[in-house]
């Protein structure tokens, strides 16, 4: 039996790895994939120590850390966590089983949908909710860009380095992202806002129907188009574009922790102590799935909660501190 599994690969688990290696207890660390919702981002500039690095290689680079300080890692998709009499029981899709006295649950969030029409249909043609990953397909062509924080406008940045024509457009009047992101988008010629508007339909590009732009959509295949708009932009709802990126903001990644009793709150981020204790013993949340990362999810707060987290896993083992107990 492990004296703590962590679950989750991204920032927070893997410096929950990093202490509770350095607390000397044998730790397991379960991620589906190395690094998480951090990967998506071409350029992380706000880590101390780094001027600016992709999520990709800050990952890659902590997940070498850790193990070499002792954790051991497993990749595969945790599917249920189970309570025992002495700890907990954390059973894999393929069916390994693996116990341990403490959990870290680091699990993240999800790339949040827009619900529209269209959107199921083109995804992988067209949509993308990883602007990092998919821009470089649309390289001289028209893109949009949905949303109005850091991930929209940072990547409407990158996407300007690719595409010919980024639209950001975003519900509010007033882009939302870190001032420094925003002033450079606002001055980059090749990006246009389109503000107070919603996209209401993903379209084919059948459904494009003559216009102006119509020549520049590559007509060749079914993908994406163009979207719809709930009003009208340059005289037309609908504006053509050959790529939609969705990026929109993340939910959090709870079901596993909701399966086991964590308790939540009203829109479902795990409810944690100062500590990061949960309601049940020996449970611990950090990272972007956290009460205490909703209105700040970034890198630098999911590495402090791992941190925490493992801190707090050490006391509760060796029996210095019982977990605050919420909810209850
Ligand atoms: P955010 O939650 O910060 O922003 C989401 C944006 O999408 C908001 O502008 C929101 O509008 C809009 N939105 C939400 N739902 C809808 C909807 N249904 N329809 C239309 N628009 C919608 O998410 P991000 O993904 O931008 O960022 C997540 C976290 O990751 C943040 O903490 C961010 O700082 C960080 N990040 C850091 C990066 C970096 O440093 N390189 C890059 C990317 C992200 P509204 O404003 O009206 O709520």
């Amino acid at each position: 039996m492990y004296d703590l599994i962590i679950i989750g690969l991204g920032p927070a688990g893997l410096t929950a790895g990093i202490y509770a290696s350095r607390y000397r207890l044998k730790n397991l660390i379960i991620g589906k994939e190395l690094g998480g919702t951090i990967t998506l981002a071409h350029a992380v500039e706000n880590y101390p120590g780094f001027e600016s690095v992709s999520g990709v290689e800050w990952s890659q680079k902590t997940l070498e850390q850790t193990k070499k300080l002792g954790s051991e890692i497993v990749y595969g998709l945790v599917e249920k966590i189970e309570r025992l009499d002495v700890g907990y029981k954390v059973i894999l899709r393929d069916g390994q089983k693996q116990e341990a006295r403490s959990v870290i649950i680091a699990t993240g969030s999800e790339r949040r949908k827009l619900n529209v029409p269209g959107e199921t249909e083109y995804l992988g043609r067209g949509i993308s909710y990883c602007t990092t990953c998919d821009i470089p397909f649309y390289k001289e062509k028209t893109v949009a860009m949905i949303g109005g924080g850091d991930a929209a406008v940072s990547g409407a940045i990158h996407g300007a380095e690719f595409a010919d024509k980024v639209y950001i457009i975003y519900r509010k009047d007033k882009l939302r992202a870190e001032p420094i992101w925003t002033e450079e988008a606002l001055q980059n010629k090749k990006i246009e806002v389109i503000y107070n508007t919603n996209v209401i339909k993903i379209l084919g590009t059948e459904e494009i129907k003559d216009t102006d732009e119509k020549s520049k959509i590559d007509q060749n295949q079914d993908k994406v188009g163009g979207v719809e708009l709930d009003k009208p932009y340059n005289g037309s709802n609908i504006l053509p574009v050959d790529g939609v990126f969705i990026e929109i903001g993340a939910v959090p990644g709870t079901s596993l922790a909701q399966n086991l009793g964590v308790a939540l709150d009203e829109v479902n981020y795990i409810l944690v102590g100062e500590d990061m204790s949960t309601n049940l013993p020996g449970v611990f949340g950090a990272g972007d799935l956290t009460d205490n990362s909703k209105n700040f999810a970034q890198m630098i707060g999911a590495c402090a909660q791992g941190a925490i987290a493992a801190a707090s896993a050490y006391k509760y083992l060796k029996g210095e501190k019982a977990p605050r107990i919420l909810g209850a």
